[in-house]
């Protein structure tokens, strides 16, 4: 491997500090910007392979408490309208991803009460017992107790996003944290003592978001040892305040702007400081630029796809930003155009459940509470 690239691995890339991370991002010239998806290319290849692996997105509830200013599902978003699953549609559609070679289910909803410690308890249950599938769970800044429930109840995975690194940003767009005053990154904490895989990201292009503040970010997930990192570009939704304000400052502000080629450069850096973590090709870099946006990721460094289960009555309501899951074909349809573009790419669907390798090592040597 050349200077730079991760040493024997196993480890991030020490050799980026803030100055090249800082650069990188920012660089614009084409064959500087090759140069780095080759690095991380080459790191994918040795730390986590040519396997792209497909997880069944299940989106259980888009009812929302929070109201944070970026998000359709707010609870102030009176144009939406809100459903939630029953267990039997729920397990209904992790059957189909099971019956169709998948080995993941991602159960995601907005922070929802009504999804109760006993309710999500019982379904996780239920899932590992009848379908056998790896169970990761994205369901807000929900308590410690709860968590520590889900996991003995059989969840393997956790994802919670801690959207941005800058604190005061972070407040901006999230005017309400959790009554019992939780910290994305302290939950993220308790989530690895209670040994879960652990999945956290940010959005790329924030209103308000700096280069400075992106670098950190990068930093944070090296910091945080993740498994699992995704990144996806902010796309304004009308019926949200950040939507409705003026938007992205002009070039020379320093704000990020939401595009296509920084996030392949965020996913890139994020492949060579965090080698052997499971990086998604968003369904919201895919929603930027349809038809090459998974592309563009998995030719950064990404390895995973996450294909809409949700059953289509539902799944256009479960808009946190425009489009997603606008364009809408069947499950079975989304997971045969997935293998189509992954095949395309010479890559190959991974088979199993697809643990991350970074679990696979720190379990290996002793890491896990
Ligand atoms: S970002 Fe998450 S917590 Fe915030 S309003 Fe949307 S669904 Fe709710």
């Amino acid at each position: 491997m050349g200077p730079g690239t991760a040493d024997d691995g196993t480890t991030g890339d020490g050799a980026l500090g803030r100055p090249e991370l800082l650069a990188a991002l920012r660089e614009e010239d084409p064959e500087r910007q090759e140069a780095l998806r080759r690095r991380a290319e080459a790191v994918r290849t040795a730390c986590v392979g040519e396997a792209v692996h497909l997880r069944a997105l299940i989106e259980v509830s888009n009812h929302c408490i929070r109201r944070c200013t970026y998000c359709g599902l707010r609870a102030p978003n009176r144009r939406l309208a809100r459903y939630r699953l029953s267990m039997n549609e729920v397990l209904d559609a992790a059957r189909s991803a099971a019956s169709l070679g998948l080995g993941t289910v991602v159960i995601q909803a907005g922070e929802d009460p009504a999804l109760t410690e006993r309710w999500v308890a019982e379904l996780v249950r239920r899932l590992k017992g009848e379908t056998g599938l790896a169970v990761t769970l994205s369901l807000g800044a929900r308590t410690p107790a709860e968590l520590r429930a889900w996991r003995r109840a059989g969840a393997d995975r956790y994802l919670l996003r801690f959207e941005t690194s800058n604190r005061a940003l972070f407040r901006h767009v999230h005017p309400d944290a959790p009554g019992w005053g939780a910290d994305r990154l302290d939950l993220l904490r308790v989530l690895r003592d209670l040994d879960y895989e652990v999945g956290s990201g940010v959005i790329v292009g924030l209103p308000g978001q700096t280069w400075n503040d992106l670098v950190t970010d990068l930093e944070t997930f090296r910091r945080l040892d993740l498994d699992m990192i995704g990144v996806g570009p902010y796309l304004a939704h009308p019926d949200t305040p950040l939507g409705r304000s003026a938007g992205c400052a002009p070039p020379g502000t320093g704000q990020v702007p939401p595009s296509e080629t920084v996030t392949g450069r965020v996913v890139a850096l994020t492949r060579l400081l965090c080698p052997r973590s499971n990086i998604p090709a968003t369904t919201a870099v895919e929603t930027l630029a349809p038809g090459r946006g998974y592309e563009c990721a998995l030719s950064f460094g990404a390895n995973v796809l996450m294909p809409c289960f949700t059953p289509a009555t539902q799944a256009a309501r479960y808009e946190t930003y425009p489009g997603h899951n606008e364009r809408l074909v069947s499950s079975a349809q989304a997971v045969a155009d997935a293998r189509r573009r992954i095949a395309a790419l010479g890559r190959v669907v991974g088979t199993g459940d697809g643990m991350s390798p970074n679990v696979v090592r720190r379990r290996a040597v002793g890491g896990a509470a």
